[in-house]
């Protein structure tokens, strides 16, 4: 956490707060109105945001500074807003390093002279999008409770038109979950997203009062309890949360009909990052890493939490006013916090078959028993504990093309082969001898993964 090139960290910015101008059920940030008090501003001052821009580039040491812009809703805040941001990071940034920014927005308030600016200076959008008009209209709805599908595919056409670069984010529910392939094949077919996000909705139903880690260990429900689903009165979580195994099933559908068709043409972040670490890499997503706490959460009146999902009173570091942002990134707390995701993985996690690729997953989730009822396990782990044997063949047969200096998009044919003749399996599957994080069982002193993982792990067909 302390090395030099552990300053490469990363702070989601929140320049108007939790506002916005939809009110999705599932929203995690509405609630976070009730943890500022009664503003009657909340967009961030001028001289906040030009600390911050010129704090942010300073005390990072890679050559590229990205922005991330996120709410609450940012376009809330006008082109005015955002370009003084374009001002101020041209006149803090030196010629050595350079500025990428993406923006996170629900797309309703987009329009011509948006797509413009955001075209001009290469702003990426994500754009939050649940499926098609059915799926979507289920929770993403306005202040008057009306759905708003129309308005986002409007948004995904006008940036189209306009070459403004955007991907998709669909939050993954107890209902789109249901429908994997009119998600995708509507992601793909019908908006021409070519890089997909999906990111799972889990939440207790306590979790605008009870930060995580501070959750009651004698409430927890068992892994396989009625309780730990959602969609009944017992259920320890909100009703629109995905269901651990419905999760597992999603991506496991998603990923069969991506690898047999879309390999090198779309992009699913959960699967790069997945082929990464079969390649023994480090992951490209938290979730999925063995430490987080470089990616912290940054509010409109200046303050600094853990994470985007940590913004409590707990989890509070200090305020940019007060302290630098590094000296934040490198506070005790915030290195406790990095290292107690694994840390505080259960036994049973340390255990499992797909650790070296789950890691656990966000210590967010993890408020179940293991079977032995030991706490700290993920809600979603069946789920993922599924997703991660499913993938395992593609991603071994992956990581070798990619390791003789071929392409990963050979899979595709290896596959479609293989679901013409689900008789004869073409890839077998070998299992790793050890983590790949572990010392290598051969004695080398090296870890497992520079070791001989690659030999144990050949694929045949
Ligand atoms: S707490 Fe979860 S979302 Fe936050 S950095 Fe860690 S893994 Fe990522
Ligand atoms: S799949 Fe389950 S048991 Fe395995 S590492 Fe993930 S959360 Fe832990």
């Amino acid at each position: 956490m302390r090395d030099a090139a552990s300053t490469r960290f990363h702070v989601m910015a929140k320049p108007i707060g939790p506002i916005c101008n939809l009110n999705c059920s599932y929203c995690y940030y509405l609630s976070k109105k009730d943890l500022f008090g009664s503003h009657e501003e909340w967009q961030m001052s001028n001289s906040l945001l030009e600390r911050f821009i010129r704090q942010y580039i300073g005390s990072q040491n890679g050559g590229l500074v990205n922005f991330s812009w996120q709410g609450g809703e940012p376009t809330l805040l006008g082109l005015d807003f955002f370009r003084d941001v374009v001002r101020l990071e041209k006149m803090y940034c030196p010629p050595t390093k350079q500025i990428s920014n993406d923006l996170q927005t629900n797309g309703t308030l987009l329009d011509e002279e948006w797509c413009k600016f955001l075209r001009e200076n290469r702003f990426l959008v994500g754009l939050s999008i649940d499926g098609p008009e059915e799926l979507h209209n289920e929770y993403r709805l306005d202040k008057q409770g009306r759905g708003t599908f129309q308005k986002i595919v409007s948004a995904g056409k006008l940036m189209q038109q306009h070459g403004v670069e955007f991907n998709t984010l669909s939050v993954v529910n107890r209902k789109n979950s249901e429908k994997p392939l009119e998600v995708y094949r509507f992601l793909r077919d019908e908006l021409g997203s070519k890089y997909m996000q999906f990111i799972p909705i889990v939440e207790p139903k306590d979790f605008t009062s009870v930060a995580p880690q501070h959750w009651d260990k004698e409430k927890m429900p068992i892994l396989g309890d009625e309780r730990a689903r959602p969609g009944n009165d017992e259920s320890i979580v909100t009703d629109w949360s995905v269901e651990p195994e419905g999760y597992g099933d999603f991506l496991c559908v998603i990923f069969d009909e991506w690898v047999r068709n879309d390999v090198g043409e779309v992009f699913v972040p959960l699967f790069d990052c997945a082929l990464s670490l079969w390649m023994g890499m480090d992951s490209s997503a938290c979730y999925f890493a063995d430490t987080c706490g470089k990616a912290l959460a940054f509010e409109h009146d200046g303050s600094v939490y853990s994470c985007d999902h940590y913004v409590y009173p707990e989890y509070r570091l200090g305020n940019i006013k007060e302290k630098s942002l590094a000296k934040m990134l490198y506070s005790e707390q915030q290195v406790k916090f990095g290292l107690d995701k694994t840390d505080s993985l259960p036994g049973y996690c340390r255990e499992c078959e797909v650790s070296f690729a789950c890691n656990g997953e966000c210590p967010k989730n993890r408020f179940i028993l293991t079977p032995g009822g030991e706490p700290g396990l993920n809600y979603l782990c069946s789920g993922l504990r599924k997703y991660f044997n499913h993938i395992d063949p593609a991603m071994r047969l992956m990581a070798k093309e990619l390791k003789a200096g071929r392409t990963a998009d050979n899979v595709m044919k290896y596959f479609k082969k293989q679901s013409n003749d689900q008789t004869v399996p073409i890839v077998s599957t070998p299992k790793p001898k050890a983590k790949l994080n572990a010392k290598c069982p051969c004695g080398s002193g090296r870890k497992y993964k520079k070791c001989c993982y690659e030999n144990d792990m050949q694929i045949s067909k």
